[in-house]
């Protein structure tokens, strides 16, 4: 006789309730009934093991049938099965109330948790409109049991003709799901989520390729892989396995650089392969790459606010039946296992990084390129990775040598050490542009860095505060004899009409985009007439703000030039020796300073009328001196040139003017 009753539950009609709010995320329901009939088996392997069970065990499996025509779908397993009381505790009271209670909690919430929890076996009700349960428990004496229920709160539970062990899930599939009662949907998602459950697997045959057609053999299509390798020894792995379990993951990736081994009982249990990815530059960066499993049972590949964002970069599986999944994501973050574990994993990688950097030196120098961007994110973005990796992170100069922070500190301690004791590290930040400064600085005995990575404007702080009483200057923000002052300078003597008129003469000849600030210094008879520099400070703020972080307004600014003008220079001699000539007797009248105390406001007026006027006049000679003074267009070009500054028109003429030049010195 059919036993009738109606399911205890809270929310009056549970069903609606499961179709909407998981309307998303309906392909779970498939993972939720193999994951349960896995269980079955494996504490059928328990009772066995045990000794609790005597009888024959039998292959253990899970069977995935699929009947295209009916739109039904088993899931047969042959684990423990179950009783009748067991149907009715497990099935009718506790999984149904518990998913009632479930969702009264979280119904506020619940945009944020589709598909982050299981409904476990009542997820099957959201691609169904009936199931049936078919089951036979394993204990001695036990009756076969039919449960079986059309999505209304009223089940039907009676005898079942069920005759071996196990149990027999079959649903009717909707017709609005209809897609889930066809073979390829079904075997997409059983590779999904099943690929490398605990216990096989199978979904119908293996098929051959038999007269003109696909045919099925007599073999079973076993789906997954039931020890994947991150549930093995990492004693008896070979490198090659750990690159061929990579490839099966990611079959269009390139290479990873290196691996890491995960595996962890106390205090929680975790297992899993991470690899570092090669990556070569911002717009290469994949998050997301990494696969969350509990048990083996795919859950899902999106693990923000699980592991450390700089870590969502890295590629592999993680493995953890800790992390609890079927609560919001944004509670996750607070959860104190998922912090316990997101902090073992960086703590893991940088163990790691830090076991390379001490054997395998030269195979982290020969990826350092590509691990870079990945390691400046990491100490940029985590502190405590961030002290970690200050001893194994690695500096590449322009030679292209690489050293470990330590040891560079200690290789440019006796040359770059300025009058205030700090260190100063140099950096190109493009070692071809930047190539006439980089030489000056090795002609001088400095090592130059390469700092050429997006990150490195923010780095460059970072690593100024970590190492302390240094600084980074960039090797063309300034003369090579300023980047690292050894002694006090003698700075030439100019009187302040001197000054201005040295300003307005080299501005008039500079392109006019920029903002230039024009100083005199002894540079030395050997060295360049001009130096054109940018500040360290200006430049670095206005490349930070470039990649975003709330400077804007640096990089709103016009660019500014620092225009060095070496008084020692014959050319330069020369050039304001002439200017000299040209304005001899010209003293600039100021009226201003002229007028009696009691001067009135009228007066003062029209005295600074004067003195403007007087001021104009004069920039106006000393404009038309500059242009027509070649030697000075010269050498003002020859230093934008060499800051790959001269372009266009500027740069035609330069050309023209030079042919010129060599011409009249050549040919003379
Ligand atoms: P959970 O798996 O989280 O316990 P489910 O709703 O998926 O929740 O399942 C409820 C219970 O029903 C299980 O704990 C188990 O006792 C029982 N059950 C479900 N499927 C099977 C099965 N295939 N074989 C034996 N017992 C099962
Ligand atoms: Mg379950």
């Amino acid at each position: 006789m059919a036993n009738k009753g109606t399911i205890g539950v809270t929310t009056e009609n549970i069903f609606p309730v499961i179709k909407k709010f998981l309307y998303s995320d309906h392909e779970i329901f498939l993972r939720e009934l193999v994951a349960n009939a896995v269980d079955a088996d494996q504490k059928m392997k328990a009772l066995a093991a045990s000794g609790e069970f005597k009888g024959e065990l039998g292959e253990l499996d899970v069977r995935i049938v699929l009947d295209e025509d009916k739109k039904t779908l088993k899931v047969i397993d042959n684990g423990l099965g179950m009783t009748e009381e067991e149907v009715d505790k497990y099935i009718n009271q506790i999984a149904f109330s518990s998913a009632g209670e479930f969702l009264e909690k979280y119904k506020d919430q619940i945009g944020n948790i589709i598909g982050h929890f299981g409904l476990g076996f009542y997820s099957a009700f959201m691609v169904s409109k009936k199931v049936t349960i078919d089951t036979l428990s394993w204990k001695e004496g036990a009756k076969a049991v039919k449960w079986s229920c059309d999505g209304s709160p009223e089940y039907e539970m009676g005898e079942s003709s069920k005759t071996d062990r196990g149990t027999e899930i079959t649903l009717y599939i909707d017709d609005e799901d209809a897609e889930f009662a066809t073979k390829g949907r079904i075997q997409t998602l059983l590779d999904k989520y099943c690929k490398f459950m605990p216990v096989p697997v199978i979904f119908g045959k293996e098929q051959e390729w038999k007269d003109g057609k696909y045919v099925d053999t007599d073999k079973d299509n076993v789906i997954n892989k039931t020890e994947p390798l991150w549930t093995r020894k990492p004693a008896d792995l070979k490198e090659e396995d750990y690159m061929n379990f990579y490839r099966a993951l990611y079959p269009m990736q390139d290479e990873p650089l290196f691996h890491i081994h995960l595996n962890v009982d106390y205090p929680f249990h975790l297992t899993g392969i991470l690899y570092f990815p090669k990556i070569k530059d911002r717009m290469e960066l994949t998050r997301n790459k990494i696969q969350l499993y509990c048990n083996q049972m795919f859950v899902t590949d999106s693990v923000e606010n699980i592991v450390p964002d700089f870590l969502t970069l890295l590629h592999g599986v993680i493995d953890s039946p800790d992390i609890p999944l079927n609560v919001s994501r944004s509670y996750l973050q607070s959860d104190a296992n998922v912090k316990k574990i997101s902090g073992y994993i960086t703590r893991k990688v940088a163990d790691r990084l830090e076991e390379i950097f001490k054997n395998e030196r030269e195979a982290l120098e020969s990826k350092w390129d590509n691990l870079k961007l990945f390691i400046e994110y990491g100490m940029l973005s985590d502190e405590k990775f961030c002290d970690r990796a200050m001893k194994f992170c690695l500096l590449k100069n322009t030679e292209g040598k690489y050293f470990s922070i330590d040891d560079y500190k200690k290789a440019i301690e006796g040359e770059q050490t300025d009058k205030d004791k700090k260190l100063v590290f140099l950096y190109a930040t493009d070692a071809v542009a930047q190539y006439p400064f980089v030489e000056a600085a090795r002609k001088k005995g400095y090592d130059v860095l390469l700092l050429d990575c997006e990150l490195d404007a923010h780095f460059v702080n970072l690593l100024e505060t970590k190492i302390g009483d240094c600084r980074f200057a960039r090797v063309d923000s300034d003369s090579v004899d300023n980047l690292i002052p050894k002694e006090e300078k003698i700075r030439p003597e100019l009187s302040e009409q001197e000054k201005s008129d040295l300003d307005t003469v080299f501005r008039s000849v500079l392109p006019s985009e920029n903002n230039y600030y024009v100083t005199a210094e002894n540079l030395g008879e050997n060295a360049s007439p001009i130096l054109i520099t940018q500040s360290e400070f200006m430049r670095r703020y206005r490349d930070m703000s470039a990649l975003g972080g709330g400077l804007n307004f640096y990089g709103e600014m016009p660019a500014s030039y620092n225009i060095t003008v070496n008084m020692q220079n014959p050319l330069i001699l020369k050039i304001m020796g002439a200017k000299a000539e040209a304005f001899a007797g010209k003293e600039l009248a100021d009226p201003v300073a002229e007028l009696p105390k009691d001067a009135t406001e009228d007066q003062k007026k029209e005295a600074q009328a004067k003195r403007d006027e007087a001021v104009n006049a004069r920039n106006a000679e000393l404009k038309e001196f500059a242009s027509g003074n070649e030697i000075l267009k010269q050498v003002t070009d020859l230093a934008l040139l060499a800051n790959g500054m001269l372009k266009g028109k500027g740069l035609s003429d330069f050309i023209a003017r030079s042919e010129q030049v060599v011409a009249e010195a050549y040919l003379k």
